[in-house]
């Protein structure tokens, strides 16, 4: 079964082609610039070396025309023809509380989805896009929504309420939702079986260190917090998101600046976080690179981003009354020892003991503890489009 699963960004798309007899990629890519001047395709067919077409897209519409032209070329396609997809799955971000699983997409699931675009008013409308295109494109083919919120869910009220009127909650939908939900399910499902376990016999930390970042309590494979909230501006100090401040800070820099409470929230989304606190780095590469090299800005950032995932882990060692495992993922979790590393000296008090020589090594699935460590720490690559591609086969076959 060929599974295409679509991430429609607001001026971008991620797709990927997946054969499900072997979870196998067989085609991937990415388009750029959707609706503005130099929009362009990075196409990787197979094994082969990718390919950049340029290519006007001026909306969604002829960004997936190209994507499906690529697949089914005569030159470097790897599917005769559409027949050959089976079913399209695709990310959405925003579920609210309707959807707390994936689910196979009809008119009602659009219209719900519709009703959640002003909880996510830069993502889901172009979620929406790519799911009418695609029914437009490829008519009768089943797809199946897998949202970023879903998996947390099954969050307590006492983890997803906010200390505000309640009619916030009750009229306006006010609450943590948490995102990221398709990582943290994969990697706290993915790292029980690499250690032979059931996700339901453990309690797991999965900290997504990413561009975007958040951390995530799963208790026996349930998601009981997260650290990102309403929007996934909260938590911890990002690349260039600021994670949790004082929410009176708002007010005061608009009126320092003289900009609309808007403009500050863009601040806080787009030149916050490691690239505000550095004047612009925010790659943990060229951080770890100004750390070593003693610039003060970089190892200020550095020791802020992780004694901030150091106390989201102390907290949802509390929360969950302990940790069996701690799972580090995304770009900067599974690339950063020195992250790992510097997050890890805080938790001694868990019993944490970290093998330096395994926390070095890249690789997959790793364990980075050593054998007497209290809690496992692992390194697992994540992996949303499998996860995805799995639940639509999932739903697509029943
Ligand atoms: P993601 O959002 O998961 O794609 O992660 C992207 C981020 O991962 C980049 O912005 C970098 O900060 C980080 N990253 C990628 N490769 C490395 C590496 N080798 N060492 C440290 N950080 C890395």
């Amino acid at each position: 079964m060929n599974i295409l699963v679509i991430n429609c960004g607001s001026s971008s798309l991620k797709f990927q082609l997946i054969d499900m007899d072997n979870e196998s990629v067989t085609a991937k890519g990415l388009c750029e610039r959707i609706g503005m001047d130099g929009s362009r395709i990075v196409y990787t067919p197979g094994d082969k070396d990718k390919i950049t077409i340029e290519s006007p897209m001026p909306t969604h519409t002829e960004a997936i025309q190209v994507v499906l032209d690529c697949l089914t070329g005569a030159e470097n396609g790897v599917i005769k023809d559409l027949s050959a997809i089976d079913a399209v799955g695709h990310r959405v971000v925003h579920g609210g509380e309707k959807f707390a699983e994936s689910i196979v997409i009809d008119d009602a699931v659009i219209a719900a989805i519709e009703e959640c675009n002003e909880l996510a008013p830069l993502h889901n409308p172009a979620n929406l896009i790519g799911i009418n295109v695609c029914k437009k494109l490829m008519p009768g083919v089943p797809m199946v929504a897998v949202f970023d919120t879903a998996f947390h869910q099954t969050m307590p009220p006492k983890a997803y309420l906010y200390g505000l009127p309640l009619k916030a909650y009750k009229e306006y939908r006010v609450r943590r939702y948490g995102f990221h939900g398709t990582s943290h399910r994969f990697v706290s499902k993915h790292v029980a079986e690499y250690l032979g376990k059931k996700p339901e016999d453990l309690k797991t930390i999965v900290c997504h260190l990413g561009n975007g970042a958040s951390i995530c309590a799963v208790d026996h494979g349930k998601s009981v917090d997260t650290s990102m909230g309403f929007t996934p501006l909260a938590g911890l100090v990002m690349g260039t998101r600021s994670g949790d401040i004082d929410p009176a800070i708002l007010e005061y820099y608009a009126d320092k600046e003289d900009i609309s409470l808007k403009q500050a929230i863009q601040v806080l989304n787009k030149e916050s976080g490691l690239a505000g606190l550095t004047g612009g780095k925010s790659d943990c590469r060229d951080l770890e690179a100004g750390y070593h090299a003693g610039d003060e800005d970089c190892i200020n950032a550095m020791e802020i981003f992780c004694y901030d995932v150091a106390k989201y882990v102390g907290a949802y060692a509390a929360a969950l009354n302990g940790v069996d495992v701690i799972a580090f993922t995304a770009g900067i979790g599974e690339n950063s020892g020195f992250v790992r590393s510097k997050v890890c000296e805080y938790l001694g008090y868990l019993g944490v003991q970290i093998d330096a020589e395994a926390n070095s090594q890249r690789g997959d699935d790793m364990t980075i503890s050593t054998p007497d460590s209290k809690v496992t720490v692992c390194v697992i690559p994540t992996n949303e489009e499998l996860m995805i591609a799995r639940d639509t086969k999932e739903l697509v076959e029943a």
